[in-house]
């Protein structure tokens, strides 16, 4: 089994579901993975009715490209601690976690009851409450952060961040790297997750690869796009056009590609040449934030970016998100760059951010959703083993990803080189055995700290063992 390079203290982890079909063939039309269970393999008549009615009114079914999944789209009835119910009634252990947000678990009682107590008071005013600034108070005491404000998504987080940053530095362009999600905004949709890597361009030369129609091409030219772990490549960039480039906008994990860790040395370099050619460095920690350690993947690494981004385990769930950093940079607000939002900072969110922090900082939670992760890496690892297969674990137990390979990719483009269908008939397979991962091996797992109930881990573990063997079959079949 090949080990990924990991921070201290962690294991090596992965990633996601794509979405738009309508792009034209240049772009990177993502087909969507997942799919295809056996349509007669579990319960589904109410959620195909539930399809076939949600047709009418919304495309593709649901609320978001990522979770339109044709006539296997999944409708939820509800969520308990690490487990969820379709809306036929199976249950699944999940592993998706609403793709991180439920650090905790599903209707965690501790939240929801804070949270019920305080909305009751009112939900949006569009004036201060003090929730807010507790929230603002927790993420400054657990983070690098100076100053923090709330925003409703991580898009919203990330788009204010290249904001500021360009507003600080009176510098256009923005620095992102092949693979990474940053969000729905223009900005964020230039060489995300293509399928087919080879759209990407020439990887010394990469092109800038807007995913689905309607980005404005003036839009694109201010998108650099960079080879995750490449320094070199990053100097050229920087050599050719430093003048010009406002940040770097870097998920220190590839928690949307895979899981893929920084090299050694990698984040110090990125970090040593955004201060060498007077750029900023902005960590969207969007799915690492308050989830690989208390304060993020700064905290992990020991590096301290600019400006940083949380949104999912601030929340466990509520639509919290917020945007931090310096304090001469966060300076720029309010008077010269612009941020509004109505529901910034909502009742809601903030009642939940504030219960969900304190929880983090105050109790063990990281340190159970990390011994479970580890708990099925290590049982998952032995069955693999068994089985002779080589592969590696990706990222941190928090947030793993299971490859099948000898070589571990440092970068996206090496993800199309492992066997990441196996990965994809295993998953399939483990929803048939009551158990939920994303059916595409660039989505990590997330842990949560409710996988410590019961027999959850166990679970998890058969659940694989089956699906890994019928994979295996099917394979040999032909
Ligand atoms: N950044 C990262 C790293 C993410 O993983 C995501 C969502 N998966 C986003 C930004 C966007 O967050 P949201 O979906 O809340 O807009």
């Amino acid at each position: 089994m090949a080990i990924q390079t990991s921070p201290p203290g962690t294991f090596p982890t992965a990633r996601r579901s794509r979405p738009p079909a309508a792009n034209p063939p240049s772009q990177a039309a993502a087909p969507l993975p997942p799919a295809a269970l056996p349509p007669t393999a579990l319960p589904r008549e109410r959620q195909l009715a539930a399809y076939r009615r949600a047709l009418r009114s919304m495309p593709g079914g649901t609320d978001s490209n990522f979770r339109a999944w044709g006539e296997d789209t999944i409708y939820v009835d509800r969520g308990l601690g690490g487990r969820v119910w379709d809306l036929d009634g199976t249950e699944f252990i999940d592993l998706r976690m609403g793709y991180g947000p439920a650090i905790l678990g599903h209707a965690d009682q501790r939240v929801d009851d804070y949270v019920s107590e305080r909305m009751r008071r009112g939900i949006s005013f569009s004036l201060t409450s003090e929730d807010e600034i507790s929230v603002a108070e927790l993420i400054c005491e657990m983070t690098f952060c100076d100053m923090a404000r709330m925003t409703v998504s991580g898009t919203e987080a990330t788009m204010h961040a290249i904001r500021i940053a360009r507003g600080f530095t009176g510098r256009d362009r923005i620095v992102k790297f092949e693979g990474q999600y940053h969000g729905v905004h223009d900005y964020a949709l230039i060489s995300v997750l293509p399928t087919d890597v080879s759209h990407l361009g020439d990887r010394d030369e990469p092109v800038r690869l807007a995913w689905g129609r309607g980005i404005p091409e003036a839009i694109k030219e201010t998108v650099i796009p960079a080879v995750y772990n490449d320094l070199d490549g990053l100097r050229r960039i920087f050599e050719r056009e430093g003048e010009h480039i406002a940040a770097v906008i870097i998920e220190p994990i590839l928690g949307n590609a895979q899981g893929i860790l920084a090299q050694p040395g990698f984040l110090e370099g990125v970090r040593a040449m955004t201060r060498e050619f007077g750029a900023l460095l902005i960590f969207d920690e969007v799915k690492t934030g308050f989830r690989v350690a208390k304060g993020g993947a700064a905290e992990l690494f020991g590096i301290t970016p600019d400006l940083a981004t949380y949104a999912k385990a601030m929340g466990n769930g509520y639509p919290a998100a917020a945007f931090g950093g310096r304090r001469d940079v966060m300076g720029m607000l309010p008077k010269h760059v612009s941020h509004g939002g109505t529901y910034a900072g909502n009742r809601v969110a903030a009642a939940a951010a504030t219960r969900v922090l304190s929880i983090m900082r105050d109790t063990d939670a990281l340190g159970t959703v990390a011994r479970n992760g580890l708990a099925m890496q290590a049982g998952i690892g032995a069955v693999i083993e068994r089985r002779g297969l080589p592969h590696v674990f990706t990222g941190v137990p928090q947030m793993f990803g299971i490859m099948f390979t000898e070589q571990l990719p440092a970068d996206y483009r090496g993800w199309a080189a492992t066997d990441h269908e196996l990965y994809d008939d295993v998953a399939r397979g483990m929803f048939l055995r009551g158990a939920m991962p994303e059916p595409d091996s660039r989505e990590p797992w997330f842990v949560c700290e409710a996988h410590a109930e019961g027999d959850i881990i166990d679970r998890v573990i058969t659940a694989f063992e089956g699906a890994l063997d019928s994979a295996l079959e099917a394979r040999a079949r032909g």
